[in-house]
């Protein structure tokens, strides 16, 4: 059977979509043989930081360099072998649960002392580094004290605060940031979705990996946005039930919160010019940020702190807030915590 233009897609480097400035930037330090050996690419699950690494990769290893474009020039033999996944000096890990092992890490840096096998440079990629063990990331240091300059190091962490400082210290720190609607959009369109899909863009809150989330959910998508227009005209009966159902269920909860949160974004996004209504979803924005480590860390009801976030988003309450704002303390503050 033919790969379906979906997995063509999830491993093609050419599919990279936004970032234009970084991509551009690291591109040119690559033409000017300036990349420093070891490199950080940060930023929240699912806005493409592997694709990027890819990208940058296929540029390293290309038969062209230093005239070699971005991405590769795509015609050569290695960024061939690139594209199909036999490239001998791309390294690939992925750490995490069931992910790369310490002996794993050990393989790969033993590798990457020896000869390329193709031209001369070589490509370690470490996704999800921030989940490496303590053990792992020692490894990893010792060959990133001493680089050797034909290989280059690219980890990727959406919370490389959870990275040794010392590890930190030694790689030079590139941050992507969500993307935007249209580049959601763009990507979705690239992968043949569907209408219903592509309407999903809005909800995404800047990150490809966050709409398959949504879409397995879609039937707490349509539950969390009928509570929160309840939540809206002052339905009480109604957002205290689904307040009641949805801190009962322990397994659902991390997943309506998050779409809550999405969803609260989404119309702080949609109501920005009407200054009431913006105060009440950035106040239920907070709210939201905050219920998830009040629940977990502090072993709060969920119920009661649902509750409070949808009496938060009630249009009564948008009026009185613009009116009284510091009268409306955040769960954090009202709980001192
Ligand atoms: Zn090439």
């Amino acid at each position: 059977m033919v790969a379906g233009p979906r997995l063509a897609y999830s491993t093609n480097v050419l599919a990279v979509v936004g970032h234009t400035h970084q991509r551009q930037a690291l591109s040119n330090l690559v033409r000017y043989e300036r990349l420093p050996s070891s490199l950080l690419f940060a930023g929240i699950e699912g806005i493409g930081k592997h694709a990027i690494a890819r990208e940058l990769a296929r540029q390293l290893l290309c038969q062209s360099l230093p005239a070699a474009p971005q991405g590769g020039c795509g015609e050569c033999k290695p960024c061939k072998l690139f594209e199909s996944g036999n490239h001998p000096d791309i390294h690939t890990l992925t750490f995490g649960t069931d992910g790369a092992s310490v002996d794993d890490i050990r393989q790969i840096l033993e590798r990457l002392s020896l000869r390329a096998f193709m031209g001369t440079r070589k490509v370690a990629i470490f996704d999800n580094a921030d989940s490496i063990s303590m053990v792992g990331a020692n490894c990893i240091l010792t060959t990133l004290e001493e680089p050797r300059p034909e290989n280059f190091f690219i980890l990727i962490a959406s919370n490389p605060s959870k990275l040794p400082s010392t590890i930190l210290s030694r790689c030079q720190r590139w941050f992507f940031d969500r993307l935007s609607e249209d580049e959601i959009r763009s990507v979705l369109h690239a992968r043949g979705a569907s209408e219903e899909e592509m309407a999903l863009a809005a909800l995404a809150d800047g990150s490809i990996g966050a709409l398959s989330t949504i879409r397995a959910r879609t039937e707490h998508a349509d539950e969390i946005i009928a509570v929160l227009d309840a939540a809206w005209r002052g339905d009480l009966a109604r957002i205290t039930r689904a307040a009641q159902e949805w801190g009962a269920e322990k397994t659902t909860l991390a997943e309506r919160l998050n779409f809550l949160r999405m969803q609260i974004r989404h119309r702080l996004v949609i109501n920005a010019s009407d200054p009431g209504a913006a105060a009440v979803w950035a106040h239920a924005l907070q709210n939201t940020i905050d219920a998830e480590y009040v629940i977990i860390d502090r072993h709060v009801n969920p119920t009661l702190i649902l509750l409070r976030i949808l009496q938060g988003c009630s249009h009564e309450y948008a009026t009185a807030y613009q009116m009284t704002p510091n009268r409306y303390p955040s769960i954090l503050e009202a709980l001192a915590l």
